[in-house]
Parts: C-alpha cells; structure tokens; sequence
C-alpha cells in the first residue's frame, strides 16, 4: 500500500487553529467487546492502532446496553448522570428526565451540540443501521443523517465524506451486534461479522484516500458494550470492556492508551481537539496521552 503522509505545519496543544482544521470519521461499532478481537482477524484496525494510540480496556457504562453507552460516549458522563437507562429511552423523555447541573430540563449536551455550537456552519453528519440511534441527538444539530441497512451505508458514507467533507462524521454499524444476538459470541457468526466490520473500516479509508478526502482526518474505532452468549447488559469484564481505537493527524503513534479510561472520557477528548466549549457538567477526563507531541508527524498508511 502506498504511504500516505499528514503534513503538520506544525502543532501544539494551546493553539487550536490547528485543532479546527482536523475532521473525524468516528466508526461505532455495537457489539464489539474487546476480548473478540484476540480471536478475530482485524488487519484493518491493527493497522490503524499501529499508526495511532490504542486501548482495549476502556470501560462502559452500566447497564451493559446500546443507549445508555451510546450516551456516555456522546454525552461525556455516566448513566446516574445522564439518566439513560435503557434502549427504550426516547428524545421526547429529555425534559422529564435529564438533568445538567442538576437542574431539571438543562439537558446534558451531546458532542453533537457542542460541536454545533462552535461550529454554527460546519457539516456533522450521521450514518446509522440502528433506528433509533439519532434519538440521542438533539433536535436540528445534525447538518445530514442517513439511516440504512447493510454494508450499503459504509459506501453512501464514504461518497458522502469524499463530497462534503464534513467536520464530524459519526456511522454506527450494527452488524456485530445484530451477529451477537442471533448466533452468540462463540458463533463463527459473530467472529465473521466482526471481520466484516474491520473490512467495512477499510473500504473507508480507500475511498477516502481517492477521494483526497484523508488529509487531516483523525479515525476513531470504538464500541458501546461487549457480549455474553447472546446478550448483554450485566456487569462482567467482558461486557464491560470495549477497545479504543483513534488515528490520524496529530494522534501519538503505536501508543497504548493508559488503563482505566471511561467511555464518557471521549467525548471531552473529541470536543478538545476540535477546540469547542466543554460544558460544565460534563464529567469524562480529557485522554490528554494520546495527543502528538510537536515535533512529530503523523503518518497514515
Ligand atoms: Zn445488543
């Protein structure tokens, strides 16, 4: 594969122009608890954590299911703050029961909204296979957002990001979840589907490298929970830790993240790079580690 170079003009942690110009392409995967990936092929995002920084200890929220760590890792804060409990929580429960500040109706902003506050012009889009998923999402944040089935979705998002160039792009993929569910977590089923999902990241980054569209583009691998036969939602280990995966322009390389981070920590991670406000009832820590010292530059193959 041809080597691909990020130019760094230059970079530092207290001059955020440098930080406005990176986009991110932000792949959640459902489903993907850390401990498959040492049975799966993944060349994909073995790839990317070598030329990144990495954890595959990164602890969810309980309970172990889809909302509640989806919100976490939109939201900045665990499930007793952001009060998303379970998968039947919907957009219209915002006002009865979130509170930021503790104070009843002052929702707990997603990374959506920060970023849009920030970035009043800028495109952030959405590309989801579960339904409900833009629920999480505040009202008229999103400049775009698609929902579609299948490995098809992987290929709009791609023309997508190619044409537009958004600043922020969020596709979530349920395909190793929908796996988990039917076939469990000891099924070929689920290890192919997890293959799958490495595949469908790179068909990404190769339309994206045509595209011209991977200049200064950070890439983030992450998921909500893990599995346990064919379910989810308890307490263990293997629920409860998901890997972290994030590369590209100004992002350390080869650099194992340290232990003990939280999923809620992404987000003031994501909102840091992108220079943006960080609300003050967000509770997640700034993984200030991953972050590339000046005189290094990044490269991404
Ligand atoms: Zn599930």
């Amino acid at each position: 594969m041809r080597k691909f170079y990020f130019v760094l003009l230059f970079f530092c942690l207290s001059i955020s122009s440098v930080f406005s110009q990176k986009r991110i392409v932000f792949i959640g995967v459902d489903g993907l608890g850390s401990r498959i990936l040492n049975k799966a092929d993944t060349p994909v995002w073995d790839s990317l954590a070598s030329q990144g920084s990495y954890s595959y200890n990164v602890n969810a929220v309980l309970p172990t299911l889809s909302n509640p760590n989806w919100a976490s890792l939109l939201m900045g804060v665990s499930t007793s703050d952001h009060q998303i409990w379970d998968n039947k929580w919907r957009k219209s429960d915002f006002e009865e029961r979130t509170f930021c500040n503790q104070e009843k109706g002052n929702t707990v902003p997603t990374i959506f909204k920060v970023m849009r506050e920030r970035y009043p012009e800028g495109n952030i889009a959405v590309f989801h296979e579960w339904k409900e998923f833009t629920e999480l999402i505040e009202l008229n944040t999103l400049t775009y957002s698609f929902y579609e089935k299948g490995s098809g979705l992987i290929l709009k998002a791609s023309d997508y990001i190619v044409k537009e160039k958004p600043l922020f792009t969020f596709i979530h993929l349920d395909i190793v979840d929908k796996a988990g569910h039917t076939f469990g977590y000891r099924s070929i089923q689920y290890k192919t589907a997890v293959e799958k999902a490495d595949s469908l990241t790179g068909v990404i980054i190769k339309r994206l490298k045509a595209g011209n569209a991977l200049d200064s583009t950070i890439f983030i691998i992450t998921s909500d929970h893990g599995f346990n036969g064919k379910g989810h939602g308890g307490r263990s280990k293997k629920l409860r830790e998901v890997p972290l995966i994030i590369a590209g322009a100004g992002i350390q390389v080869g650099f194992r993240l340290p232990d003990g981070l939280h999923n809620y920590d992404l987000p003031v991670t994501l909102a840091s790079i992108l220079n943006c406000t960080i609300p003050d009832c967000w509770k997640g820590e700034m993984i200030k580690e991953l972050l590339e010292s000046s005189e290094h530059k990044t490269k991404l193959q």
